[in-house]
């Protein structure tokens, strides 16, 4: 049973999956890109994994490919944890501490800090961490059961965390912990600092499938309310301001070209998961873990791209299609009029130095 909004037409099922079939098929033999091991327990991933999953506002679920895969969370977390701590300490205090301004810079970028001295947004490390250190709760073992609970409402079940990979981050995340400690210097983060990193990784390790993070993205897609189980992970009034800001700092510093070539709220993590967001529509998440250098999946940029050249995705572009983007989907069949490959920039100006960021 689907809870399908008024007006809006099904989308037709077979024609929906066949259409990511073909998105799986062409970019399938894609090797480009490299597994991320900064982290050393991600460098385990299978690098052939590959899934695309859709769930709409209306709970009906289209996946292709390794729908059983999992994959931790990484980044993927941070619009959640950034709703959640909107609602535990307000708008004010959050933007008081963290800013929303894009950085232009990788999501590691040892803190450079905005004029009025906070990381520039809660989507790159230094912001994601300030905002975990504001989640409410009466012991670092009640703050992380609270960030477990939202997510879990928001896939529709209680996740469970890869505790190799919290260990291996927690045993070598130390540039997230220097910025941390700056952090703490001037006064954005009040507490015990490996706490709060602690709080950070664990959040950072949850173990998902591409279908759980497709519906997370359609609870954010369904004004807050998980379109599976009805039950509601965001408040209303914080939608807004998310997805404001993965549309405009959620792909890091890719996020102008990424609005400019797909359209959508987004957000990337490490371990190969990019979601996004069709307000009102639907929640889409592609994972393969092989990432660019900006450490977003390679596949599922381009895949993105695809959907968005010849389904009339983009936000911007949505009116074309009265409605309904699913009932579009099968267009990417046509063969795609080819952009400029700019996933892979000639020498070194994008990120800053630092041997093996990713790889
Ligand atoms: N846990 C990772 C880190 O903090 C998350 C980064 C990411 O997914 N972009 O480095």
């Amino acid at each position: 049973m689907t809870n399908q909004p008024e007006g809006i037409a099904t989308p037709d099922r077979r024609r929906v999956l066949g259409a990511l079939e073909a998105l799986h098929e062409r970019y399938r033999g894609c090797n480009e890109g490299r597994i991320a091991s900064y982290i050393p327990e991600l460098s385990k991933a299978d690098p052939s994994c590959f899934a695309i999953a859709i769930v709409t506002v209306a709970g009906e679920v289209f996946e292709v490919g390794d729908r059983q895969a999992t994959f931790t969370i990484q980044s993927l977390s941070k619009p959640f944890t950034h709703a959640l701590a909107l609602a535990d300490r307000g708008r004010g205090h959050v933007m008081q501490r963290v800013g929303v301004e894009p950085s232009g810079d990788s999501f590691d970028s040892i803190i450079r800090l905005d004029s009025t001295n906070r990381p520039h947004n809660p989507m790159v490390n230094s912001g994601a961490i300030a905002v975990t250190s504001m989640i409410a709760g009466s012991s670092p073992a009640d703050r992380f059961e609270r960030i477990l609970g939202m997510l879990g409402r928001a896939m529709g079940r209680r996740p469970s965390i890869d505790e190799a990979v919290f260990q291996s981050e927690r045993a070598t995340g130390h540039r997230n912990r220097a910025m941390a400690y700056l952090m703490l210097n001037f006064g954005i983060l009040d507490r015990d600092v490996e706490e709060i990193l602690d709080l950070y990784f664990r959040q950072c390790s949850v173990l998902v499938t591409a279908g759980d993070m497709a519906t997370m993205a359609a609870t954010l897609a369904n004004g807050g309310v998980n379109p599976r189980t009805s039950e509601r992970a965001v408040e209303t009034e914080h939608i807004r301001d998310v997805l404001t800001v993965m549309h405009t700092c959620g792909m890091y510093n890719y996020a102008g070209e990424w609005a400019y070539t797909v359209g959508l709220p987004a957000k990337s993590g490490v371990s190969g998961g990019i979601i996004a967001v069709v307000p009102g529509q639907f929640g889409i998440c592609v994972y393969s873990p092989r990432v660019d250098e900006r450490g977003a999946s390679v596949r599922g940029i381009k895949i993105f791209e695809d959907l968005s050249r010849n389904c009339g995705m983009h936000v911007f572009e949505t009116w074309r299609q009265q409605g309904q983007v699913l009932n579009h989907l099968d267009e990417v069949r046509r063969p795609a009029p080819a952009l400029p490959d700019t996933t892979h920039p000639q020498g070194d100006a994008t990120v800053h130095k630092r041997d093996n960021a990713l790889g």
